[in-house]
């Protein structure tokens, strides 16, 4: 049988909005969870959450951020929320890009303050497509006008991130009943449009970028007997063919390493050339394994990857115990560099509500805020413009444990 398509979801929303209740009884309706995994009583589906968060604690394979289920058209991945762990730095490493996101909104609540967060950060991810599930139907006695209410508040959240509400799915559903997840609910029969699973099988599946220009960055390098140096890296864009000149850049070599690739392996196999997604290895006539290392990217020599003197971001505070002030010069993790980089200039903060620039130059960032601001690495990095190369402009600002920041290129000064 021919492989289906693959699709990673990330599930976004604010805390106690029914995420890990929703991705719950989604694995069980889809048939990749048993009901014996379920406890019974008012937590039900989403003690699976916690129960898998225990054992992945424990170092048993099942692991949440990893879960699988497939309908008839895609399978799919679920990729950990914003808030647990790591999330951010993965999705920005690419470790688990999301394609698409469910934004889970509470019907009683409405948008709260991680609902907006969210969105923003699902934007600055450059996650493209998502589906809005109105949950917690049942607890406003299903009411089609309490559905229409909080469409109406997410509509102007996705109108300032420059979406267009018509264009977005909104579900009214119940994570904990089964309401639209999998079947058409007889509770909510004034409702039209597709059942959860039905909206996630119209998602589109990531194309690979194969027309964007060669960048791999590097994760390790090796010296392996008989064939040399062997960098290894995912191919996040472009096409590399055996024969090709690659130069690593920054490198410890002044100029860059070049060389022209002799051979490339992937699982054991020799191939002739390597696409984006493939994680490979791959060795190069002439670099030797002191000329790069770990946060080099390789790209074409006629197209080589921009080594960045500064940078204008735009960025998502999400959590800081202070405030960000010019001088603040955190770990910025991007692609496989973990560069510490400077705040040079706050240019603007950006209106919550519009995504606009406001006026004035703010003196402080703090948690929530979202701006322009000028960045300058400590040491040369490899930086791209997001909108030309997007998963080599985004990075996720990490201080003392944990991500306090998440961000994108808007425009780079190359250091020549
Ligand atoms: P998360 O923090 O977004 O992952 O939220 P949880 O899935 O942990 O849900 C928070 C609480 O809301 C739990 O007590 C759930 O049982 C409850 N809950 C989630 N979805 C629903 C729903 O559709 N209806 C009702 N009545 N309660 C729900």
């Amino acid at each position: 049988a021919k492989e289906k398509e693959h699709i990673n979801l990330a599930f976004i929303g604010h805390v106690d909005h029914g995420k890990s209740t929703l991705v719950g009884h989604l694995l069980l309706k889809a048939g990749a969870i048993a009901e014996q995994q379920l406890d019974d009583g008012e937590n039900k589906f989403r003690f699976v959450m916690d129960k898998l968060g225990e054992e992945r604690e424990r170092g048993v394979t099942i692991d949440l951020a990893h879960q699988k289920f497939s309908t008839n058209k895609y399978d799919y991945t679920v990729v950990d929320c914003p808030g647990h762990r790591d999330f951010v730095k993965n999705m920005i490493t690419g470790a688990s890009q999301a394609d698409a996101a469910v934004l889970v909104v509470d019907a009683k609540d409405g948008v709260m303050p991680q609902t907006k967060e969210h969105m923003f950060l699902s934007m600055t991810l450059g996650i493209k497509q998502i589906i809005i599930a109105i949950n917690k139907m049942d607890m406003v006695d299903y009411a089609e006008d309490r559905f229409n209410e909080v469409k109406e508040e997410v509509g102007v959240l996705l109108k300032s991130i420059g979406r267009n509400p018509a264009d977005v799915p909104f579900i009214p559903l119940s994570a904990f009943e089964g309401d639209n997840i999998k079947e058409k609910s007889d509770n909510m029969t004034w409702y039209k449009g597709g059942t959860l699973m039905e909206e996630l099988d119209k998602l589109t599946p990531p194309e690979k970028p194969v027309d964007l220009p060669l960048r791999i960055p590097i994760q390790d390098v090796y010296s392996i007997t008989g064939v040399g140096t062997v960098p290894v890296g995912r191919v996040e864009t472009g096409i590399m063919k055996k024969g090709d000149n690659v130069i690593f850049l920054p490198s410890s070599n002044v100029n860059g390493a070049t060389g022209e690739v002799k051979s490339i392996e992937m699982h054991h196999e020799q191939f002739e050339v390597a696409e984006p997604g493939d994680n490979i290895g791959f060795n190069v006539r002439g670099v030797g394994k002191n000329d790069i290392r770990r946060g080099d990217v390789a790209g074409h020599t006629n197209d080589a990857p921009t080594v960045a003197k500064e940078f204008t971001a735009q960025v998502v505070v999400l959590q800081h115990p202070g405030v960000i002030t010019i001088g603040y010069t955190p770990v910025f993790h991007c692609h496989t560099s973990q560069t510490a980089c400077t705040f040079l200039e706050l240019t603007s903060k950006l209106d919550p509500a519009t995504g606009q620039p406001q006026e004035g130059t703010p003196d402080f960032l703090k948690t929530g805020d979202a701006a322009i601001v000028q960045i300058k690495p400590t040491k040369p990095m490899v930086m791209e413009e997001a909108q030309k190369i997007p998963p080599m402009g985004r990075f996720a600002i990490r201080d003392m444990g944990q991500t306090v920041a998440a961000g994108l290129c808007l425009k780079v000064t190359s250091a020549e």
